[in-house]
């Protein structure tokens, strides 16, 4: 990509779509198309086709869909299958049709089949059934990871396909009611630490086996890949090791200065025993995570200390509100 390209990232208030903003700006990328979804709702397709038409980007990073946690899923299966069929339909086929260089896709590592052999490769897609609870958003996912292929061959379009696996940072969800495991335990270790409770309670038994890329690392292997590589094939972006919730919630206990106990609710259901992909064609292509999870994790709780606690229930905010 020239610097001067003028590039479209499609979601970029999310924490995925933000983070490819920063590392754009980072590599000296200037020109970039922004636009919220108040200006610019990706679902509604003669808006979508005049943005193309009248902005012609060169690159389009498509980081914009409707995402959640099992209980958004379960509830509101509706709204993620038409958002993110309409979203991703609008967006490639506009970006055919407008000149766009080069596109990028985002699947995820939860759309494999679920009874996937660990460390998952690229070709276990569709080998299986899905995992029933987010089978609309996987159904919608996969769709559009299959039109940028059928665009590829019938166009000659180059669009790529990336499946991120667990994804962490700065912007991350931390309502403990919808969030996945990282933001959640960060959150309960701050609040337990800053409220000097002397237990915390960490759901199922520890003994599950996750892995999480920081969301910046995510960011850079898909710059890299926009200008590196050029097929079909999906790409798996992991950090290539995976670690128990307990070994986790050690890690975040350390960050956040908790020093009491840690209790494993084994009511609370454990959910797969392990989860990795299997990162060798990413890295045989030249990229390696950078980020250590302790780092990572040093990062994401700096930020929630500016961005997501109101000042007013910030450890350190003398004169509370409340
Ligand atoms: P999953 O990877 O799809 O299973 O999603 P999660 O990130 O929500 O959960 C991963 C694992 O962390 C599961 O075994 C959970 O039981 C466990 N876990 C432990 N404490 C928590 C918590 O406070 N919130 C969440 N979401 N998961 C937790």
């Amino acid at each position: 990509m020239e610097k001067e390209a003028r590039i479209y990232v499609a979601g970029h208030r999310g924490m995925v779509g933000s983070a490819i903003v920063r590392q754009l700006r980072q590599n000296g990328f200037t020109n970039l198309l922004l636009r919220t979804r108040e200006e610019l709702d990706l679902t509604r397709q003669t808006d979508v086709e005049a943005f193309f038409r009248d902005r012609r980007p060169d690159y389009v990073f498509l980081a914009a869909a409707r995402v959640g946690g099992i209980h958004a899923n379960r509830t509101y299966p509706a709204d993620f299958i038409y958002n993110n069929l309409a979203i991703q339909t609008n967006v490639i086929d506009a970006a055919s049709r407008y000149g766009v260089r080069k596109l990028l896709f985002l699947g995820s590592s939860c759309i494999y089949p679920r009874e996937s052999p660990q460390p998952i490769k690229e070709e276990y897609l569709l080998a299986g059934p899905l995992e029933e609870t987010n089978q609309w958003y996987a159904v919608a996912k996969i769709a559009g990871l299959m039109m940028v292929q059928a665009y590829r061959r019938q166009y000659g379009f180059h669009g790529i396909s990336l499946m991120p696996t667990n994804l962490y940072g700065p912007g991350d969800n931390f309502d403990l009611a919808t969030s996945h495991v990282l933001p959640a335990l960060l959150r309960k270790f701050h609040d337990a630490a800053a409220e000097g409770r002397p237990e915390v309670t960490v759901w199922g038994s520890g003994r599950p086996r996750r892995e999480f890329l920081y969301v910046d690392d995510l960011a850079e292997a898909a710059v890299f890949l926009m200008e590196e590589y050029d097929a079909e094939e999906i790409v798996n972006v992991g950090a290539g090791k995976d670690i128990s919730i307990a070994e986790l919630a050690e890690l975040i206990a350390e960050t956040t200065g908790y020093q009491g106990r840690i209790v494993y609710d084994t009511s609370m259901p454990d959910g797969t025993p392990r989860k990795l992909l299997d990162i060798s064609r990413l890295t045989a292509l030249g990229w390696k995570p950078r980020t250590s999870l302790r780092e990572g994790i040093r990062k994401t709780y700096e930020w929630f200390l500016s961005e997501a606690e109101p000042p007013e229930r910030r450890r350190s905010g003398a004169g509370s509100l409340f």
